[in-house]
C-alpha cells in the first residue's frame, strides 16, 4: 500500500507538473505558430527560406502534439461523454491506419463483437486510447507481425484487448510502463506519455487495464471499461 500510495503521489506531482508545464508553453506557442504562418502568408520568401519556415511550422505543430499529450495525461482536458460504439471506434481509426502498415508487413486483425452493447464514454479519448495501443505494438514489431484488435462485452462492461507479436517485454520494463515519461525508446520516437495517457483516460472511465507479456513473443493489453458512468465531481 505504502508503494502505492507512493506512486499515486508521484503521478499527482507529475500530472500537476506537466498541466503547469503544457499550459505555460501553449501560449507561447501558440505565437510562434501565428507568425510562422503570416509569414509564409505574406510570401516573398525564398526557396531555402521557405523551407525552413515549413520546418519552424512543422516542429511546433510536433510540439502542440506533445502539450496536447500532456494536457490529456494531467485531464486538463475535459471530457465529453457521449453513447458511443467501441466498434465503430475501431473500424474508424483502422480505416486511417490499416494501410499505413501493410506495407511494412504488419497485418490487423478485427475481432469485433457483434451487437457490442454501446458505452458512455469520451470518444476523443477512446480513440486515442487505441491509437496509443496500436502505435505501441507497430513499434514492437519493426520486422512486421500481427496485431489483434478485439471486442467484447456484456451487460455491464466492454473490453478492448490489443495484442501483438512483437517484442514483448522484460518484467523490469513491463513494471515501469505505466510511467510518465518512461521510454526505451530512441528520442524522437517515444515521449513515453503513450501508456500514461492511456491509463489516465482508462481510470476517468473508471476501467481496468490488464497486460501481460512475453519477451520474444508479444504483448496483449486489455481494457475493461464500464457502460455507464456515474456522474462524479472532479477531484482537484
Ligand atoms: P513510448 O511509446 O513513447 O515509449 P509509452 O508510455 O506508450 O511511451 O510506452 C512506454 C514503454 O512501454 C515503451 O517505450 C516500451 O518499452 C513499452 N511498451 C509499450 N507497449 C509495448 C508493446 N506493445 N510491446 C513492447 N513494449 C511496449
Amino acid at each position: 500500500l505504502q508503494v502505492q500510495l507512493q506512486h499515486a503521489e508521484r503521478l499527482a506531482f507529475v500530472g500537476e507538473l506537466s498541466a503547469g508545464i503544457a499550459h505555460e508553453l501553449n501560449e507561447p506557442l501558440g505565437r510562434v505558430l501565428g507568425f510562422a504562418q503570416l509569414i509564409r502568408k505574406a510570401g516573398s520568401l525564398n526557396e531555402q527560406q521557405e523551407e525552413d519556415l515549413e520546418r519552424i511550422i512543422k516542429a511546433s505543430l510536433y510540439s502542440r502534439e506533445i502539450i496536447k499529450k500532456l494536457m490529456i495525461f494531467s485531464r486538463q482536458m475535459p471530457q465529453q461523454i457521449t453513447k458511443v460504439n467501441l466498434n465503430t471506434i475501431v473500424h474508424n481509426i483502422l480505416y486511417f491506419i490499416d494501410v499505413r502498415f501493410q506495407s511494412r508487413g504488419i497485418t490487423i486483425i478485427k475481432q469485433l463483437e457483434p451487437n457490442l452493447p454501446e458505452m458512455m464514454a469520451d470518444e476523443v479519448q477512446m480513440s486515442q486510447v487505441l491509437v496509443n495501443l496500436i502505435t505501441n505494438a507497430v513499434h514492437a514489431m519493426p520486422g512486421g507481425g500481427s496485431i489483434h484488435v478485439i471486442t467484447k462485452g456484456n451487460t455491464t462492461n466492454v473490453k478492448l484487448i490489443v495484442k501483438d507479436t512483437g517484442i514483448g517485454m522484460t518484467a523490469e520494463v513491463k513494471d515501469r510502463i505505466f510511467e510518465p515519461f518512461f521510454t526505451t525508446k530512441e528520442v524522437g520516437q517515444g515521449t513515453g506519455l503513450g501508456l500514461s495517457v492511456v491509463q489516465g483516460i482508462v481510470d476517468s472511465h473508471n476501467g481496468q487495464i490488464s497486460v501481460n507479456t512475453s519477451p520474444g513473443k508479444g504483448t496483449k493489453f486489455e481494457i475493461q471499461l464500464p457502460l455507464k458512468q456515474e456522474k462524479k465531481k472532479r477531484s482537484s
